[in-house]
């Protein structure tokens, strides 16, 4: 597992923070109002360097004397193009309005720099007479080093996940409890079951009434439901009668939902209504499935690339509530992002088509991959039973999961009720609580 994986959120430092920690244990944040502005990180130098068309800043961390200064570029066209004057840029929608039609990188020309504000902000002449004026720490917030950018993304774009293993499962690291009231009425618990479903894939809500649209509500504390074609909730029931018991109640091979779908939903909500009364079955499988791959990944390189590299048709072929249907996807198993990340798992046996668009040669040996993959994948799934009341939740991008099978008796049906959220809406919901919390403090 790399470094960057195990490393939690919470840690991430922005040029910011690196500024005002390494001016002392002063608890002093920048932007906050009741900082003197003495406490505040400040520009002691600013020039434009012509041969790279930037303008260089050298910011110490206060006004303190004998501090060293950190030095932070900035491209003249990226600053023209962030003009925050209300021709360029229209602050009612954090929007730009500078017209592109008529911009002309080379007529971005910075003909001077002034340090304005006492070291707070910083003034750009440019060549066609326009004036612009930028805060020091909304420049700061937008530094382009490398460490700087990292952190941002980090902390704004999508936190590092964490991986796991069954023997970390089972130590009891990985798998957090939220009370399905809180996370319904205080933010801060909203907040950090996103978090920990971020950072685990998998966490528990407890505590949910026992009517059929408890899920919905948890949705919608987030966002919104996905709606896919089998509907917006969904109930796992073994209906009465022996014809469908069989099949609803034998063992759901691993699995992630939906892999036909491009925009395949991203977190599975599952509510427990009634559990099956068997003293074993009905159990929740689940598995790490980036830890799976980066498994493979480092053990099994050739067969990862694989399974990164090639494209398996995955179809749904139906009819339910919205109609019939006819789904087709074609995504290798293991999905890497543009960005080098793990993206995406697909798995699932009844959903992957028999249709097989790729040359002979490379069938038989993808196979052999697959089949590695599933033995890991098995090796490293957990097992346990949610309880009338839960609500499992979990990605359906990371995670694999299955069931085993159970028996329904007289007067005793197992109940599931389940709905998709995704991870755009759960991400947008992360950015906004976290914004709030920081001006809270
Ligand atoms: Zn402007």
């Amino acid at each position: 597992m790399t470094e960057r994986c195990r490393r939690s959120f919470g840690t991430s430092e922005t040029a910011h923070n690196r500024l005002l920690r390494s001016k002392s244990d002063e608890a002093v944040r920048l932007g906050d109002p009741t900082s003197s502005s003495s406490s505040r990180p400040l520009i002691s130098g600013a020039s434009f360097d012509a041969s790279s068309s930037r303008v260089v800043l050298n910011v110490v961390p206060s006004a303190s004397p004998g501090l060293a200064s950190e030095r932070f570029e900035f491209p003249g066209v990226w600053l023209r193009d962030n003009c925050q004057c209300s021709e360029c840029f229209h602050r009612g929608s954090s929007s730009r309005v500078l017209n592109w039609e008529t911009f002309d990188v080379d007529r971005a020309r910075v003909i001077d720099v002034r340090v304005q504000e006492g070291g707070h902000a910083l003034e750009v002449l440019w060549e066609e007479g326009h004036r612009s004026v930028y805060e020091l720490q909304w420049l700061l917030d937008r530094s382009f080093r490398e460490g700087d950018t990292r952190e941002y993304l980090r902390e704004w774009y999508r936190p590092d996940p964490v991986l796991w293993g069954a023997e970390r499962f089972e130590a009891g690291e990985v798998l957090q409890e939220f009370r399905f009231q809180e996370v319904l009425h205080d933010d801060e618990v909203l907040l950090r079951w996103i978090e920990a479903l971020i950072r685990y894939g998998v966490v528990m809500i407890k505590g949910a009434p026992l009517t059929e649209h408890e899920c919905r509500r948890l949705a919608e504390r987030v966002g919104f439901i996905r709606k896919t074609h089998y509907g917006e909730e969904f109930i796992v029931k073994a209906k009465e009668g022996t014809s469908n018991v069989a099949y609803l109640s034998t063992p759901l091979q691993m699995h992630t939902d939906l892999p036909y779908y491009d925009y395949k939903p991203g977190c599975n909500l599952l509510h427990c209504l009634v559990q099956s009364t068997n003293t074993v079955g009905g159990e929740n499988l689940i598995a790490d499935g980036f830890y799976v791959a980066e498994r493979m990944r480092h053990e099994h390189p050739d067969d990862f690339q694989l399974l990164a590299e090639t494209l398996v048709n995955w179809s749904d072929l139906g009819e339910d509530e919205g109609g019939a249907f006819h789904s087709i996807y074609r995504a290798p198993m293991i999905c890497i992002g543009r960005d080098g990340r793990l993206e995406r798992i697909n798995h699932s046996v009844p959903q992957r088509d028999s249709h097989f668009s790729v040359p002979l040669e490379r069938v038989e040996r993808w196979y052999r991959a697959m089949q590695r993959f599933v033995a890991i994948l098995h090796r490293e799934a957990v097992k346990f039973r949610t309880s009338p009341g839960d609500i499992l939740t979990f990605s359906n991008v990371r995670m694999v999961h299955g069931r085993t099978g159970y028996t329904d008796t007289s007067g005793n049906t197992r109940h599931i009720v389940g709905a998709y959220l995704d991870w755009d809406e759960i991400y947008s919901r992360l950015r906004v609580l976290k914004a709030a919390e920081k001006k809270k403090h």
